[in-house]
């Protein structure tokens, strides 16, 4: 099979016909081998029963349901783990990305040889109470990053179907895919201009405390686990390390000197009244905690499954041997 098309579904049941129409013209004209997986986010309007009648029609729709809300990722994850094409395809149930972009999106993975291709959608039809935060949220993350998107979070990607079987997606990581892909060693990521529409029916589903808060948290959870998360002492223990011994010379010197004075007969003030010996103190103790928290974070990744977090790209099998 050609393409998996993954499209997670929250309450999208007037979108869902018009969508499926427009896919399968799409996927007739150009002769793909395609199935729609429709994954309903614990819709509470009739949006499942929707997939059922579209399904009785189109042999190639497969639905999943979950029981509750879980969240786009965690739809996401569902539709990586059971797509079977060659290149999947995710887009938004809400008819705002537009299947004319699919053709030229499994192009670029099959000929130009893209890991991952990212929509980019340069005009934007969405409020600007969404518009400038975005600008604003998409440099952070390239900064932090180092993944050169301009619009990472845009729903509609293309995937080789090595990526989205090789990584995880959980929380609100949906918006940094091609980051986490990035840390999994697949470098080649491109971007496309698509065309972008005004969401026609139904409201947005994130609120802004989805993404602004469990957004960018989830973003330095990311970053700290793609840059320590196999070897954490190295964080902690050297911060830890610094503040420690910061603390203890602070201290060391404050009672040398203390002494010095004292044998030379010079007036002195109780070490305890000298509020350098509180920072110093403070800054011992921290740097102790971050040191312990090195040790735990380290028994932690040592019992993790993948603590050996390579993943294999070819391999040499010799007969002979
Ligand atoms: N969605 C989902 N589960 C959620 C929230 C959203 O499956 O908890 C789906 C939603 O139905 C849509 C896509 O994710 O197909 C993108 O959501 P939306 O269009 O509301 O986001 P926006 O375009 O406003 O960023
Ligand atoms: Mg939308």
């Amino acid at each position: 099979m050609q393409i998996s098309i993954a499209i997670p579904l929250l309450n999208e049941e007037e979108s869902l016909p018009e969508l499926e129409a427009w896919i399968r013209r799409v996927m007739e004209a150009n002769q793909f081998t395609y199935e729609i997986l429709m994954v309903d986010d614990g819709s509470t309007d009739t949006s499942w029963s929707v997939i059922e009648q579209l399904s009785a029609t189109n042999p190639n729709i497969r639905g999943i349901k979950f029981r509750r809300n879980y969240g786009k990722s965690a739809a996401l994850h569902v539709a990586f783990e059971a797509a079977k094409g060659d290149v999947l395809i995710t887009m938004d149930a809400d008819l705002q990305d537009s299947p004319d972009e699919i053709p030229e999106l499994y192009r670029m993975i099959k000929e130009d040889g893209y890991d991952i291709v990212s929509g980019w959608k340069k005009v934007r039809h969405d409020p600007i109470s969404k518009t400038v935060p975005t600008k604003l949220y998409n440099a952070v993350t390239r900064m932090m990053s180092g993944v050169k998107l301009h619009d990472m979070n845009c729903g509609l990607k293309a995937y080789k179907s090595e990526v989205i079987k090789s990584i995880e997606v959980y929380g609100e990581m949906h918006r940094y895919i091609p980051v986490i892909a990035k840390w999994a060693g697949f470098s080649k990521i491109g971007e496309k201009v698509v065309q972008h529409q005004a969401r026609k029916f139904g409201v947005t589903k994130f609120g802004s405390w989805k993404r602004f808060i469990r957004g960018p948290l989830d973003l330095l959870s990311i970053t700290f686990v793609g840059k320590f998360g196999q070897r954490p002492m190295h964080l902690f223990g050297s911060i830890g390390m610094i503040m420690f011994m910061v603390g203890f010379f602070s201290a060391l010197y404050i009672g040398i000197n203390k002494l010095y004075r004292l044998s030379e007969g010079l007036p002195t003030i109780l070490v305890t009244d000298n509020p350098f010996f509180y920072i110093a103190l403070t800054s011992m103790l921290m740097g102790t905690m971050l040191f312990l928290t090195g040790f735990v974070s380290e028994l932690v990744s040592r019992n993790a499954p993948n603590r050996n977090a390579y993943l294999i790209e070819r391999e040499i099998q010799n007969e002979n041997v």
